[in-house]
């Protein structure tokens, strides 16, 4: 499933502010269209409604692997060890509500990438072996 929130996004070129549905959370085994847009670092296009200039927006989105045990957070400002960090820790508190999701974290390889080219990497091998 391919999660969504709305977000408040200013425009680049005429400084409006208006609210759009941007990408969290994708599931590739679910949306497997949505490879080529990461690969290239565009899945959350978002178009001002008032001048109509297309915007990708480096937000952070969470790559489900599925049916790998790999779960990555890209996120293009993450770029020291301490932004990593937090996600590492986010994630190991979320897992920690509940058996059923430890015994899920305790198989699941976690990593944050900031580097577009790691992230692709993964892709092109998760592509290849199932496809
Ligand atoms: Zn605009």
């Amino acid at each position: 499933m391919t999660g969504t929130s709305i977000a408040e996004i200013k425009c680049e070129k005429c400084k409006s502010v208006f609210e759009t549905q941007v990408i969290e959370h994708i599931d590739l085994s679910e949306d497997r269209e949505i490879i080529k847009a990461l690969k290239i670092g565009k899945a959350n296009r978002v178009q001002c409604p008032k001048c109509k200039k297309v915007m990708y927006l480096d937000r952070s989105i969470v790559v489900n692997f599925e049916p790998e045990n790999r779960i990555v957070v890209y996120d293009p400002k993450a770029t020291t060890e301490e932004a990593k960090a937090t996600f590492q820790t986010d994630y190991e508190s979320i897992i920690a509500f509940n058996e059923i999701l430890q015994e899920i974290g305790a198989e699941t390889e976690f990593s944050v990438f900031s580097n577009l080219d790691d992230l692709k990497t993964l892709l092109e091998e998760y592509e290849k072996a199932h496809s």
